[in-house]
């Protein structure tokens, strides 16, 4: 497990975000939709594929214009429209349920609201409602508000934690709101896309492809298992 400390973490970071985007190439974030769409089609993503969530998220949107249509909707009318996404039954009232606790802030049900808050509120208001995690908060934050969140997917997971940038046996639920105190002062958007790249790249979850890897020199991972004839490579640890 890694003790590093914050400032330490965040000079890696930077290091690893440097590198990996030589590798991969710069990301810029263009913010994707607002928060209330971000928020429903990330119910629609759970246990389903991109695909098929977007078919969900357009199927609802085609049938019902405004949010406030979907909010006065029967839950059995929602189902139908997202039908093809799986699970309908449980995000439709899901879906109904966030946007009635909207309405108690917001009567245009926009959520406009958050851009005035700072991450840790948006964070709690975000997964006090039901059906709302750390992944799904993360990206809403992330995402939709370009805020410092990192969306911990299994390829971050795995590559944060060889790399020392998230504790060994820290799990992802945990690991959102490791990098949201964090608060890491650069592209977030740009290292969570590069790692993701990584991950699927180099970094695999079994023989990752260590001796091509630019971050080897600093990787936790390829200290304690450096490949036989590459063993004298690694003197010490860089930061
Ligand atoms: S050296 Fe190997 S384990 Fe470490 S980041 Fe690169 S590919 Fe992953």
């Amino acid at each position: 497990m890694t003790n590093f400390t914050r400032p330490t973490i965040i000079r890696r970071a930077r290091v690893i975000d440097k590198i990996l985007a030589v590798k991969y190439g710069p990301k810029s974030l263009v913010r994707r939709s607002e928060p209330t769409s971000e928020l429903i089609c990330t119910i629609l993503s759970q246990n389903t594929n991109d695909i098929n969530r977007d078919k969900a998220f357009a199927g609802l949107r085609r049938r019902f214009p405004s949010w406030r249509d979907v909010a006065g909707a029967r839950p059995n009318e929602i189902a139908k429209a997202i039908k093809v996404g799986g699970l309908s039954k449980i995000k439709s009232a899901r879906i109904k349920n966030i946007l009635s606790q909207i309405a108690e802030k917001s009567s245009d049900l926009t959520l406009s609201f958050l851009e005035s808050m700072p991450d840790n509120e948006i964070w709690d208001y975000l997964i006090s409602f039901k059906g709302v995690g750390p992944k799904t908060a993360s990206c809403v934050l992330l995402f939709s508000l370009g805020r410092h969140a990192m969306p911990v997917d299994t390829h971050v997971h795995r590559v944060g934690r060889r790399l020392g940038l998230i504790p060994e046996k820290l799990n992802p639920e945990k690991a959102h709101h490791w990098f949201l105190q964090l608060n890491l002062p650069l592209n977030i958007y740009q290292l969570h896309i590069n790692m993701i790249w990584h991950g699927r790249q180099l970094c695999r979850p079994r023989n990752p492809k260590c001796p091509p890897c630019p971050l080897k020199k600093m990787c936790l991972y390829y200290r304690q298992n450096p490949p036989q004839e590459k063993g004298r490579e690694i003197k010490r640890l860089v930061i």
